[in-house]
């Protein structure tokens, strides 16, 4: 039999700023997006604000209201992935196989382990008092002999505890449980299932095989065997994760875009976040695809190939712009836009010449863009920036808006998987 555990951060951003500012201890905190940019809801909480009915995803004066007191910090994505980063490199010494779940939680199959560092339940206490003293902040581990359990045990006790479901007691713990505690049962689902009289993880187990695919086929099949523990799925090693597919960011703005220099304005800020994580991540992309949501909400997506692997914010942002200029007439305003790079290849070491493109100024373009990075990252977001996006203090705004980085697992591409798996091997002979 398996051993899995599920290792989920508590209040992951909200723990991290606790542990950044001590003095944040004990009182009522939430990280919330930045009130004048429309982006002004609840990201993440603490238990204590979480105590006083503060919820995630409402606005910051429906929060404040309940919670006079609450300390309102802005989100530091970079600083949460550091953490995330460092949770898992300590999971990573007792597996092999640990598998990201979001940016906070990930799956362990410590079967392997076991001989080295006792049980499941053992290897999930120690785990949880490493990342308590090393990182100060906590950790629920589920552990189980299935991802489904394991996932359910994270989730059952929380704050920095341990919940371990096993064949004796799933019946007692999981069955009485509602469908929606189950992993990948939405709303939606939730509500099929409700039509049909079947309300706890208990009922679907003992509705049968055959009853549930009947309910909801495919979908139901897989319900039926998460909750009778029949779940098989493996947890795939760290290098194995999802390549990435594609590399966007998107934003509302503070208001709408009017017209092409609008969007030109808000287009640049998007191109450089995506060409800087393009970098980041080794890859290049050789397509670009536009987003588009009027105010009416009716959305459109658009995108163009390029003839070679591109990395500049220069020529995303162009392609972005010519996409815009040949599908959009602005007699509606957009609400918000999104740009990404798509079609991804790993950035060629050497830029492939061409004669029919600029390539001496993009060559420039490019050393232009990653000095610029680099004197951000080192001197803060606004230490420079395009003159143009200094044109319109209200657009501008967009440039300070941070973006949410991908997980490094998530983030890898298959060669550089290979790469990884090569020197591993190298290493183990
Ligand atoms: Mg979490």
């Amino acid at each position: 039999m398996r051993t899995i555990l599920h290792a989920d951060l508590n209040s992951c951003y909200a723990s991290v700023e606790c542990a950044v500012h001590p003095e944040y201890r004990g009182v009522p905190l939430a990280v919330g997006g930045e009130k004048e940019l429309r982006h002004g809801i609840i990201l993440a909480k603490n238990e204590e604000a979480k105590k006083m009915g503060v919820k995630t995803g409402e606005a910051i004066w429906q929060a404040q209201q309940k919670c006079p007191h609450l300390v309102v910090v802005p989100p530091h994505f970079e600083l949460y992935k550091e953490y995330c980063d460092k949770a898992r490199s300590i999971y990573l010494q007792y597996s092999d196989m640990v598998e990201s779940f979001g940016p906070d939680e990930c799956w362990l199959d410590v079967t392997g382990s076991r001989n080295l560092f006792g049980d499941g339940e053992k290897i999930a206490h120690i785990i949880r008092n490493r990342i308590k003293t090393e990182l100060d902040i906590t950790v629920s581990v589920g552990v189980s002999w299935n991802k489904v359990f394991a996932k359910f045990g994270s989730d059952y006790k929380k704050p920095d505890a341990v919940t371990v479901i096993t064949e004796e007691n799933y019946r007692d713990i999981v069955w009485p449980c509602p469908v929606s505690d189950l992993l990948f049962v939405g709303p939606a689902t939730t509500r099929r299932l409700h039509n049909g009289g079947i309300y706890t993880i208990g009922d679907i187990a003992q509705s049968g095989l055959q009853h549930m695919h009947n309910a909801l086929g495919k979908n139901g099949i897989a319900l039926f065997y998460a909750a009778s523990g029949q779940d098989c799925s493996p947890v795939k090693k760290y290098y194995e994760a999802e390549p990435i597919k594609s590399v966007g960011n998107s934003t509302t703005p503070p208001r709408d875009l009017r017209n092409l220099q609008d969007a030109r304005l808000v287009l640049y800020s998007l191109s450089d976040t995506v060409a800087k994580r393009l970098r980041t991540y080794g890859l290049a992309c050789t397509g670009v695809q536009i987003h588009l949501r009027d105010t009416n909400l009716f959305t459109l997506e658009r995108q163009k190939q390029f003839d070679r692997p591109v990395v500049t914010s220069y020529e995303i942002c162009n392609a972005g712009l010519a996409l815009l200029n040949a599908h959009w007439n602005f007699q509606t305003p957009l609400r918000s836009i999104g740009i990404r790079g798509i079609n991804l290849v790993p950035a060629p070491k050497t830029m492939q010449m061409s004669l029919f493109t600029e390539e001496r100024r993009i060559q420039n373009k490019q050393v232009l863009e990653v000095t610029a990075e680099k004197i951000r990252d080192r001197y803060g977001k606004e230490s420079i920036c395009r003159a143009v996006i200094l044109s319109d203090a209200v657009l501008g705004q967009v440039n300070k808006a941070s973006v949410q980085p991908i997980p490094f697992a998530a983030a890898m591409h298959r060669e550089q998987r290979e790469e990884f798996r090569r020197q591993e091997l190298c290493t183990k002979v």
